[in-house]
């Protein structure tokens, strides 16, 4: 062997404990709507599941080998559809987990998609841009024959970004032999993005928030936010919040928070970040790590980085009225139902966070069409989507007495439930 591998090591197994996790949830809900069994065994595991090396050129000359994922869940609505992220911890399981509620979340917003997941276990940071471009360039090969604008639609996650679906949709387009758009969402809007795209999840939590306020008659004035993730998804629902009168009392990234109980000066905070890199420093407030920043008094808190980061351990510390989920699975369902049992309201993530799979869904509408909308009319299509879940979810909590998670879930797997009838089951 003459290349060292000093890069996370593979794992294959899909049933890690985020896995198990969603699994749990699906296996709770399936219960609670008498789905038949059959079709919930069908539904506990991918439809189809690639592992694939791939070999990289570093920037010193030598080879590292990494290990790309891609799941796809379920494919009944439409072509599958889902992030590629780049994390060290990223394995099987967790894409297998993260596959699954993008399955629902799909349903629940009324796309016409399955769920996928994909990414590589890498740690991003330490790479340079021409290092990221071969790995992905690379990796797309290596999954090209699962993804495709009829197919499987990827798009930006942890540590992706849009120049990131300019590399895949390239390398695609030179592999089949000519300009393929809609390979990808969430690709800059000079080479077929779509106006609103980059800030549509931050601003579908804004909206969440919003539409949560309104929902548990929160009186507090001004309502007090806190967000955990200063990123593509944390820093825009803190700026659009902050903008629209909520006080943002603290915020953080992976290197830890600033906390100031007056509010922050968010525009401000951008820009120091912007050139800083780092949330930590920043002058206007005071330091916070980043499991105290949960545990900080607010009437909301926004997660908005890593799954799993509220659990049994902390949940009990926790002093929001509020939690809207921009992150993928950051609640435990042990916590979820001990919260929600104190009254706290929990928008889930199949929904706060569904703002960019939505947005995406325009941008590959508009590619297809040929046809582009103005930033206006995307976010305005946007609401009306977002408007509609949140009714659809909040109203079946109201009536039905389950968790909004579960309320979510049984509307998504509900049409789902119907869409596999009506296809019945080949051959
Ligand atoms: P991003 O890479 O732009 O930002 C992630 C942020 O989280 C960064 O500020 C990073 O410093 C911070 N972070 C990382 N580890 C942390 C830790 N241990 N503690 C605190 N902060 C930490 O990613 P993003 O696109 O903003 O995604 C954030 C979350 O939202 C992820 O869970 C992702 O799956 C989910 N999500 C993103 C989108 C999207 O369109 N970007 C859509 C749906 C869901």
């Amino acid at each position: 062997m003459t290349t060292v591998r000093s890069v996370p090591k593979p794992t294959m197994e899909c049933e890690t404990e985020h896995f198990l996790m969603a699994q749990r949830q699906l296996d709770e809900i399936a219960v609670e709507m008498g789905l038949d069994p059959e079709l919930h065994e069908r539904l506990r595991y991918p439809k189809r599941a690639l592992i694939v090396t791939v070999p990289v050129r570093m920037d010193d000359g030598t080879v590292k080998t990494f290990t790309g994922y891609r799941v796809h869940h379920d494919t009944t609505l439409g072509p599958a559809k889902g992030g590629i992220r780049f994390h060290p911890e990223v394995n099987l399981g967790e894409v297998s987990g993260l596959a699954m509620l993008m399955t629902w979340k799909c349903a629940l917003m009324g796309l016409p998609y399955g769920g996928a997941k994909g990414g590589i276990r890498c740690d991003a940071t330490k790479l340079s841009t021409g290092e990221k471009e071969r790995m992905t360039r690379r990796y797309t090969s290596e999954i090209i024959n699962l993804i495709g604008p009829d197919k499987d639609i990827p798009a930006p996650d942890m540590y992706t970004n849009e120049q990131t679906m300019a590399w895949i949709m390239d390398t695609y387009s030179i592999n089949v032999g000519h300009t393929v758009p809609s390979v990808v969402t969430g690709k800059p809007v000079s080479i077929g993005g779509s106006l609103g795209r980059n800030e549509a999840t931050g601003r579908g939590v804004a909206y969440c928030v919003k539409r949560a306020v309104e929902f548990t008659e929160l009186k507090s004035s001004p309502v007090s936010v806190v967000v955990q993730g200063f990123g593509n998804v944390g820093s825009v629902a803190a700026r659009l919040l902050h903008d629209a009168g909520f006080k943002i009392v603290a915020v953080s990234d992976v290197y830890g928070g600033v906390y100031n109980p007056q509010g922050l000066d968010i525009p401000r905070l951008q820009a120091y970040v912007s050139e800083m890199g780092r949330v930590p420093d920043f002058a206007g407030g005071q330091p916070v790590t980043n499991s105290e920043l949960l545990e900080v008094p607010c009437d909301v808190l926004v997660p908005a980085a890593l799954g799993n980061q509220i659990h049994m351990g902390n949940a009990k510390r926790l002093q929001c009225k509020i939690i809207v989920e921009g992150a993928n699975g950051p609640t435990s369902p042990e916590a979820d139902q001990w919260l929600t049992e104190q009254g706290v309201f929990i928008v889930p993530d199949i929904l706060a966070n569904a703002g960019g799979v939505t947005v995406s869904y325009f941008e590959w509408v508009q590619g297809l069409m040929h046809l582009f909308w103005t930033e206006d009319e995307v976010n305005k299509r946007l609401e009306t989507i977002m408007g509609r879940a949140c009714d659809q979810v909040f109203e079946m909590t109201k009536r039905s007495g389950l968790r909004s998670r579960m309320s979510a879930m049984r509307i998504a797997i509900g049409r789902l439930a119907e869409a596999k009838r009506l296809r019945g089951l080949y051959p």
